[in-house]
């Protein structure tokens, strides 16, 4: 039963020796519980947080334990009332491929209503993080102008599409044409812009938003953010979900101040982590099934295959290779 441990916490970029793999025997199933096997497992950014001790709004994983992240899993053996053989679940998982759980904490999910793995992405966290955040901090009105920073991971792709279901303008900014292009076609933004060959980043805003930025969902934060500011309109929304473009640096980069332009402007930028929506999830899990089912989202992955590649897969999000939602198949 491979399991898989924090071995070091990263200094910078985290590497493939800050994980250990071990082997276990497979746990016993005592009563009340059930036996799981990891079938489909996130990686997200937010994680790199977790491997460091500072202090966050989530623990910190522990040092030579095993880490966790959202799993969906099969029920292959139940002594707990609620569960039967075959059932999938999503909880927060130990990266385990057996594991016992007293089921307290696990969700049923339903694999004929949408693959498995979209539990993890549209229809889980990822779904939920773009619906309150853009429609509860950005609060779109339709013909406004909405920039996505992060645009072609899980997070952006959805709130791109839902900026177009609310009759917005939708730019995105990601960090290859190929996503650029994917983001058009696939997902109808009306522009994208590659960070990574566009010299003048203001300028190219500027000229995708004519009419400048009425709201700012921003994923990465950065010099990228930088650029979104100084386009950003009266009135202007700032949705800061997540700042990916910091969360390897040793020491926290000094950018153009904000207060000018957020007073002047009488611009709104609030943080938020997706936990202070929880009593809303039905809620938003109702609207994205709904815009699921009508077609009116679409979502993409990238399925990397196999427990061995967990940590690579969580290492790949810093280096871009995801396209949509990044998942491992077991
Ligand atoms: P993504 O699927 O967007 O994956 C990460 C993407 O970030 C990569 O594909 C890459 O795309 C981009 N990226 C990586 N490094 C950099 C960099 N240095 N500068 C700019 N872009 C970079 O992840 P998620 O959609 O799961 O998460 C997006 C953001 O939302 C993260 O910051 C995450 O922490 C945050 N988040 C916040 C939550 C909350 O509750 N507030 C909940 C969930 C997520 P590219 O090729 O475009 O560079």
């Amino acid at each position: 039963n491979k399991t898989i441990l924090l071995n070091n916490r990263p200094n910078g970029k985290p590497q493939e020796s800050d994980f250990k793999f071990t082997n276990e025997d497979t746990p016993e199933v005592t009563s009340g519980e059930v036996l799981l096997k990891t079938r489909y497992v996130s990686v997200d950014p937010y994680m790199r947080g977790r491997m460091s001790d500072a202090d966050s709004y989530v623990e910190p994983f522990q040092l030579q334990k095993p880490i966790n992240s959202g799993i969906i899993a099969e029920v292959i053996e139940s002594k707990n009332d609620s569960f039967s053989k075959g059932d999938f679940v999503s909880g927060m998982l130990d990266w385990k491929e057996y594991q016992t759980n007293n089921g307290n904490e696990l969700l049923k999910v339903d694999a004929d209503k949408a693959p498995l793995s979209a539990y993890l992405g549209i229809l889980g966290m990822t779904g939920l993080t773009a619906y309150f955040g853009l429609t509860k901090i950005g609060n779109p009105q339709k013909g406004e102008t909405i920039v996505v920073s992060g645009a072609a991971g899980a997070v952006g792709t959805i709130v791109g599409q839902i900026g177009k279901i609310l009759s917005c303008r939708v730019v995105g900014i990601a960090g290859t044409d190929e996503k650029g292009e994917m983001l058009k076609s696939k997902f109808g933004f009306d522009a994208a812009i590659n960070y990574n060959t566009t010299e003048d980043m203001t300028k190219a805003i500027a000229d995708a938003a004519p009419n400048g930025v009425d709201v700012y969902y921003d994923n990465v934060g950065g010099t990228i953010s930088d650029s979104v500011h100084a386009n950003i309109n009266r009135f202007g929304r700032i949705v800061v979900c997540g700042a990916i473009s910091l969360y390897n640096s040793t020491s926290i980069p000094t950018g153009p101040r904000v207060e000018p332009f957020l007073i002047k402007k009488s611009v709104l930028m609030q943080g938020f982590i997706i936990g202070n929506y929880a009593d809303k999830f039905p809620e938003g899990m109702d609207k994205l099934s709904q815009w699921l089912k009508a077609e009116k989202l679409n979502f993409s992955e990238t399925i990397v295959e196999g427990f061995d590649n967990i940590p690579n897969a969580f290492l790949d999000l810093f280096e871009g290779k995801n396209k949509g939602k990044m998942i491992v198949k077991v």
